[in-house]
């Protein structure tokens, strides 16, 4: 594998009534270019990410929570914003590269596969659509009837053989819509695939609408006793106390809960089938690792948190003077933004077996969207 996605975001979207550039408004829950950003890393199919952004907008960017982003600034045109892309990925030798608009957020991971394959028998491979409405040609001059079985619209993620799409643009003068044209412009062949209707491009504020959330949700519970002189961990999070919780793992009921309510959401039974307690396999393990593992699961799933709220049910220790730590801590191995994570101490009046602080519990709900198929 030795390709890389161009994710262009630095246009200024006029047709877009917005305060924000339309590029960095929410849709389904997420900033536009963040759903292209995190689909081309789940794919795998790319080495790095090349972000295009306009330098004044940078305010505007969230924090990009993977390593394979690289942002870069863009020029006034989209021909000079990819251009410095791909002056940026000249240094790294790529063989192919895919170019993608960013206000198209919703084209299918089966979409960049199916690029990809095309890719190892042409130079440069196209999504196209066919269009159902009649067309004409209007111009001052001239009023003409198109067969509209000749007519494309061309879509993206386009892919292109690096060294082609490189001397093409090194030796481009004119403005261009989309980086297909050069090679059309220049007689060379383009392996048009179907697109997809729902890689619609976002221009104004009612296509932004268009799309629901699919959203699904979990919820999980766990109980451990106390036992002294264990470490205790919560929310991968060690915490001073004289004890820890008895178990077969290091007894992290958090990420325990945390763990059955993601398996809820995305109906995959629960933590012991994954991690059976009569296996020595799982034995003194720490929670954070399987929680990695059931990471894995939900990402191949196609799906991703929205948000998740946390009751843990202890008298002792104070929950508030870890509250912000755990949730940081959270935060880091699920891979999402702290503001998605809401945690709640709760006492039970001394009564029972948690309130003789013999036990610890906890109750999660996570809420998920399943974003592709
Ligand atoms: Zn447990």
């Amino acid at each position: 594998m030795n390709n890389y996605f161009i994710l262009l975001a630095a246009g200024k979207g006029k047709r877009f009534k917005s305060k924000m550039p339309k590029q960095y408004t929410y849709y389904k829950q997420k900033q536009i270019i963040f759903h292209s950003i995190d689909k081309a890393v789940n794919s795998q199919l790319f080495k790095k990410i090349i972000l295009v952004i306009n330098k004044k907008h940078k305010k505007y960017l969230n924090k990009i929570n993977n390593n394979k982003t690289v942002v870069i600034y863009g020029g006034n045109e989209r021909y000079n914003s990819t251009l410095n892309a791909l002056k940026y990925l000249k240094k790294l030798s790529p063989e192919n590269v895919f170019v993608h608009d960013s206000a198209r957020p919703n084209f299918s991971l089966k979409l960049l596969d199916k690029i990809n394959n095309k890719l190892k028998n042409n130079i440069a491979v196209v999504p196209v659509l066919k269009t159902n409405d009649s067309v004409k040609f209007v111009n001052n001059q001239t009023k003409l009837n198109l067969d509209r079985n000749n007519i494309y619209l061309a879509q993206t993620p386009q892919a292109f053989n690096f060294k082609i799409l490189y001397g093409l643009f090194k030796n481009n003068y004119n403005i261009i819509s989309d980086e297909s044209s050069l090679f059309i412009n220049n007689g060379i062949k383009i392996k048009f695939i179907d697109g997809e209707k729902n890689n619609f491009k976002i221009t104004n504020n009612e296509d932004a609408k268009k799309k629901e959330l699919n959203l699904k949700y979990g919820i999980g519970f766990d109980i451990h006793k106390l036992k002294l002189g264990k470490k205790l961990y919560l929310g991968g999070l060690h915490i001073p106390f004289h004890s820890g919780l008895k178990g077969h793992s290091d007894g992290d009921i958090i990420i325990h809960a945390v763990i059955d309510s993601i398996l809820g959401a995305i109906n995959k039974m629960d933590i012991g089938k994954f991690f059976p307690s009569n296996s020595s396999k799982y034995k003194n393990v720490r929670s954070t690792n399987m929680l990695r593992r059931i990471l894995v699961i939900l990402n191949k799933n196609k799906s991703e948190i929205n948000n998740i709220d946390i009751n843990l049910i202890c008298e002792k220790p104070k929950v508030s003077k870890f509250r912000n730590k755990i949730i940081k801590s959270l935060s880091k191995f699920l891979k999402i933004d702290q503001s998605k994570i809401n945690l709640k101490g709760k006492t039970v009046e001394k009564l029972g077996l948690i309130g003789n602080e013999k036990a610890i519990a906890c109750e999660v709900i996570t809420s998920i969207n399943k974003y592709d198929k």
